[in-house]
Formats: structure tokens, sequence, C-alpha cells
């Protein structure tokens, strides 16, 4: 018989004087039994330590340890002030991703209570074993971001890290020669606003206010991405990203199949749509103007890319802008809401998924998916972060 401790996420909510009973990391009034996939599964028996007394249950349980968040939960957050990480989302299909893979079933019934003038709505919840909270942004866009954000600071004062998690547009290669795909994944500690700036005849010259103004992401975010991109680390994130996506009994997973190698179509910069009007899911627009990908020969893994992030208010939907920004400024992807969250987090991280090529073909066909695969790489990403201060409340 196998012995297992089984530790499981906390009850949401303030601790309670009748849960301090907590002991060998087990809260015994409120033990619930983990949700495991099916893949792979055996049926044992766990024995669960408990003060004084063993209870026997039957579990299915992996043969593989493919189940990271069994290894650790952290302590329940006392107080706002004792949490320590924010995710940022602006659709709902991009938080209902992020909920969809909480290690714990999340709490909305806002017990944590705001600061007065607050009006943000906030999911509170255990992702890949860190206490996180869910910032439900009004809307896309800077200033709704920047907005929810120095909301988010008046509530939770000692928020360190903000992560942007969501979808976003791509160019065809990262910085690296890598093809992107739809549903490949962006992490990035960097980014330009790319619609600020001044229009002069003929050339508009962007203003340079996060490079030249605002603090730089922190060497530990910095030093940790530098982790990630070694071959063994970043293998490692990719295979448990992978594995979150693909739970086969996850609240994710149902929600969210892959679109197909034949939805996923890049056509080439010199050739705009030439069906404006038409359903951009079947515009009609020749196959004989796609650029061929190597990767898209058989259906992908997501692969997880590094690099600039360009931000602004504007969609981006024309895919010689696209290309005229990312070549002067090496960005790989598009989105609008992270430049507004670093004026009041000096330490981002931007997490976005592939939904479209940022150009004139662009659909919301991929966004379920590309959804899903950032929220995979968040937690897969929580998952490794080895916090410099792990006695801090909620990074545990
Ligand atoms: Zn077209």
């Amino acid at each position: 018989m196998q012995q297992l401790l089984l530790r499981d996420c906390w009850p949401l909510g303030p601790k309670r004087a009748a849960d301090t009973n907590r002991r060998d990391g087990v809260d015994a009034p409120n033990m619930k039994r983990r949700r495991l996939p099916k893949a792979s599964q055996v049926e044992k028996s766990i024995v669960l330590k408990q003060p004084n007394k063993l209870i026997t249950v039957s579990e299915s349980v992996p043969t593989t340890s493919t189940i990271p968040e069994m290894e650790s939960t952290p302590s329940r957050p006392e107080s706002r002030d004792d949490f320590r990480i924010a995710v940022f989302s602006a659709l709902t299909l991009e938080a209902n991703a992020v909920k969809a893979l909480f290690d714990n079933p999340g709490d909305d019934s806002g017990r944590y209570g705001k600061a007065p003038g607050d009006f943000n709505t906030y999911t509170i919840g255990v992702l890949g074993g860190r206490n996180i909270v869910l910032v439900h942004l009004p809307r896309a866009g800077k200033s709704a971001a920047a907005t929810a954000a120095a909301n988010c600071r008046a509530s939770f004062p000692n928020i360190k890290r903000a992560l942007v998690v969501g979808i976003c547009g791509v160019v065809s290669t990262d910085m690296e020669g890598l093809e992107i795909v739809l549903g490949d994944v962006i992490i990035s500690d960097n980014v330009i606003e790319h619609d600020l700036g001044r229009q002069i005849p003929g050339e508009f010259v962007r203003k340079n206010t996060l490079a030249e103004s605002l603090p730089r992401s922190s060497a530990e975010i910095s030093s940790f991405l530098a982790k990630l991109k070694c071959d063994e680390d970043k293998q490692k994130l990719l295979r448990d990203m992978n594995m979150y996506l693909n739970l086969p009994r996850s609240k994710l997973n149902p929600l969210v199949p892959y679109p197909g190698v034949h939805n996923d179509r890049l056509f080439d910069a010199s050739y705009p749509c030439s069906n404006q009007g038409k359903p951009r899911d079947n515009c009609g627009c020749p196959d004989s103007k796609l650029v061929p990908r190597v990767r898209l020969r058989q259906p992908p893994q997501p692969e997880v890319h590094f690099g600039l992030v360009a931000s602004g208010d504007t969609v981006m939907k024309s895919e010689v802008d696209r290309d005229r920004i990312a070549q002067k400024e090496d960005a790989i992807a598009f989105e609008m809401e992270s430049a507004g969250i670093w004026e009041q987090f000096p330490s981002v991280v931007v997490i976005k998924g592939a939904c479209d090529y940022a150009d004139s073909h662009k659909t919301k066909l991929w966004q379920p998916y590309a959804a899903a695969t950032a929220a995979a790489c968040l937690k897969a990403f929580l998952r490794a972060w080895t916090p410099s201060m792990p006695s801090e409340p909620g990074m545990q």
C-alpha cells in the first residue's frame, strides 16, 4: 500500500477559528479529493495522515508524476495584504480559461473585500501552487487596464508581480527564426507602446515612454525568464503546459478543441484580404496566397516564444503595419492591455496565446484555444517559479 500525503487546497475565505486544527498540511474538516486525469491511472489506496487516525480512501492515481499541484499548497491568505501575485485578463474567455485551471474551486464571493472606490471585480484562487488575484478588466485597452491596475494596487497593496494573460496577434516567426503558429504562447517581460508618439510628415515617431520613464522588469523576473529559455527548463515548461491543456477531466479541456491545421491561415504580407465584408473565416481568398508553414504539416504542439510585445489601444489588423512595427521594434506580438498595467506595476510578465496574425484576415476563431494555451502556460510558469522570498504569504 502506497503511503501518500494528500494536501488539498485551502478552503476559500479568510481563516476562521474553526479551521485552526490544520496539521500536517491537511485541513481535516474540509478535506476534498482532487480531480485526477483518467490517463495512465491505476486504482490505489491512499492513506491520508491526520492527527491520531488514518483515513483510507480509494482514489485514482496517475502512474506518472504529472500532477504537480499535489506537491504543495500555499497557506491561506489572512487578508488582502497577503497576496503577492495579480493576473489580469480583459476578455471573459481569457478569465474563464484561467479559472478553469485553478487548483481549487476559486472564490468570486468578494469576501476579502476591496478598497473604497475600487470598482474592479476579482476572483481569488490557487494556480500552480500560488495564491493569485484574478483581475477582470472591464474591457480591452490601455486606459481600462491602467485604471483597473491602479485600483488593484489600492485593494491589494503588496502585489509584487503582475501577469497579463490572454490572447494576442503575432508575427510569423520569432527572433530565433522559429515559426509562430496559432495557439503558441508568447512570454515577455518587456513591452513597447507602439501607438503613442508623433505623426510627422510621412513618418510616425514612437514616444519611448515605457523604456525611458518606467522601471524595467525586476532582476528576479529577468533572471527567471533567462532560466526558462534554457533547453531543459523550456522543455519542462512545455511539458507542463501541454499537460494542463490536455488534462482529460479538467474544466478547460472540453471547451477548447484545437481548431485545426486547415484553419491556421497565414497569408502573404503583400496580399491583404481582397474580400472585405465577407465572413473572415471563409473570405474566399486563394490558398495560393498562403505562406507555407513547416510546423503545420501535422497538428503542432503549442510552443513558447520569448520576445517583445507591442501594446496599444488600436487593434492591429494590417499586415503591412504589423511587419513595419515588428521589424523596427523587434516585436513578435500585439495586444492592448500590458502598457496600461505596466504604468502601475514595475514587475510585469505578459503571457499571451497567439489567436491571429494581426492582419486583415484576423478572425475570432482561435481565441478560445489561444486563451487556453496561455492559461496553461501561466500555470506551468507559476509552478516553475521559485520566489525569492518563500516565506511570503501566498508565495510558498
Ligand atoms: Zn481574405
